[in-house]
């Protein structure tokens, strides 16, 4: 008789939610990459399920051989409620993504596998052993892959309400070495592209009329050479996208050029600061280049690009006034949006390990700390009290999203010449906006979810 088929359920963790609370943040709504990643990777003879914890209940009573997460330091917690849930029915489950990377002890304690590395070099061996009764708890990637040739099987997205907007990843890493970023703290400084080939073939498989891509890469232009090969191929695809950039670029005209030729409608660029002690204290002074932040914006608005700024705030020699500098500079300069953060240490980055040294960490593990909500300070900050850093912060978001800088903004000629981008720019605002409020103090996990945590014994 013929074995029945193994079947593979794909979860995909929210963040946290109010007890009673009713939708998610709509702007954390995208599509789930990693867990699409993971669907490519499964073999056709494999039954497949995707959940998104985000938007739709998870039915853990579904009959089902393996679980897989993709885990992110803000996802622990509901990652491990959900781990907990299944192996309490006895199916075993295996946790991958960024968080296992981190913090791979942590994961392997409420896992039955932990794949520590990039799925693509990792999670067919890893299922392979599970199927066939030899599962081991931890899977290790010696190396990176030398380039990334899985394309994410989408269809697994199908009949879920996502933003209207396609993520598409073309390289993942980035060459700088930010204090506080996880990012390269996991990658170690380096970047693996896509083959060209490859990301042609997926965008033009998503391409529809007026559709906005986001290519997600952590920095697109971090390998320049290989970046402006991308551009020039993508010209004459006829899409309209956007990703995410060092302030380097706007160093180089050559590539801005590109970019806008190939349809870039906009960048999100860290800023982070506007001083140079906490630039360079977090090994970030470069983004004062060639005149800095403004002479950047004005080289990115010269062509045409629009700017998603981000900021972040607690840095030794932030004080009351840095808040007010940023929000005006993020104005002024007529950011299509801006986000007002402050410093969040991730475990694995040289910022959590300076802070630890320093007793300046208040929860040391707040990513699993009950206590915990969605913008608390989880350290000591030297310029001011921690509720005051946390009010600041909130009041930059409320100022920058205030109606009256949302009008302001829309003047510059970046954000308004364009009628479709316009009306993206007034629905973005909007739903960032109306967001300001739905996540602040948002509890990490489930806070209706009563069970205990399971650990492996
Ligand atoms: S430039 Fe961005 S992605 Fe690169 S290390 Fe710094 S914060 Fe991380």
């Amino acid at each position: 008789m013929k074995a029945p088929p193994f079947r593979l359920t794909i979860i995909h963790p929210c963040v946290g939610r109010r007890v009673g609370q009713r939708g998610y943040i709509r702007t954390w709504k995208m599509e789930p990459l990693p867990a699409a990643t993971i669907a490519a990777l499964t073999p056709p003879d494999v039954e497949r399920r995707f959940y998104d914890d985000r938007l739709e209940p998870i039915p853990f009573d579904e009959p089902t051989d393996l679980v897989a997460i993709s885990v992110e330091t803000y996802t622990a917690r509901r990652a491990y409620q959900i781990a907990s849930e299944y192996r309490r029915r006895r199916v075993p489950v295996v946790m991958g993504g960024f968080h296992a990377a981190l913090c791979p002890d942590e994961v392997a304690r409420y896992a039955d596998a932990v794949v520590i590395g990039e799925a693509e070099e990792l999670f067919p061996r890893m299922l392979d052993d599970w199927r066939h009764g030899r599962g081991s708890h931890v899977y290790r990637a010696e190396s990176r892959p030398r380039s990334l040739r899985v394309a994410p099987d989408r269809s697994i997205f199908r009949g879920k309400r996502y933003l209207p907007i396609r993520l598409v990843e073309t390289a993942r890493g980035c060459r700088f070495a930010c204090e506080f970023c996880a990012i390269t703290a996991v990658f170690t400084a380096t970047q693996v592209r896509a083959p060209i080939e490859r990301v042609l073939t997926e965008v033009r498989a998503l391409k529809r009329p007026g559709q906005l891509f986001f290519f997600i890469d952590d920095n697109i232009v971090s390998d320049l050479a290989g970046a402006k090969e991308l551009f020039r191929a993508l010209a004459g695809e006829g899409i309209r996208w956007v990703g995410q950039a060092s302030s380097t670029v706007a160093c180089d005209e050559e590539c801005l050029a590109l970019m806008r030729a190939c349809g870039c409608q906009g960048l999100l660029i860290g800023f982070e600061s506007l001083g140079a002690e906490q630039l360079g204290q977090m090994n970030k002074g470069w983004n004062l280049a060639r005149g800095g932040p403004s002479a950047a914006m004005a080289t990115l608005r010269r062509h045409g690009i629009r700017v998603y700024g981000t900021f972040i705030f607690g840095y030794d020699h932030d004080d009351a006034a840095a808040f007010a500098r940023s929000v005006n500079f993020a104005r002024d300069e007529g950011m299509f949006i801006a986000a007002f953060n402050h410093l969040t240490p991730f475990p694995g980055t040289p910022l959590y390990t300076r802070l630890e040294a320093e007793g300046r960490l208040r929860f040391p593990a707040w990513w699993l700390d009950p206590a915990y909500r969605y913008g608390m300070v989880p350290f000591i900050p030297r310029g001011m009290p921690v509720e005051e850093l946390e009010q600041r912060c909130s009041a930059a978001r409320r100022a920058f999203y205030g109606w009256d800088s949302i009008f302001a903004r829309a003047q510059a000629r970046v954000n308004r010449h364009d009628p479709w981008m316009l009306l993206n720019f007034l629905a973005i605002n909007a739903m960032h906006r109306a967001d300001v409020v739905g996540r602040n103090h948002l509890p990490l996990g489930d806070a209706a979810w009563t069970g205990e945590l399971l650990r492996v014994s």
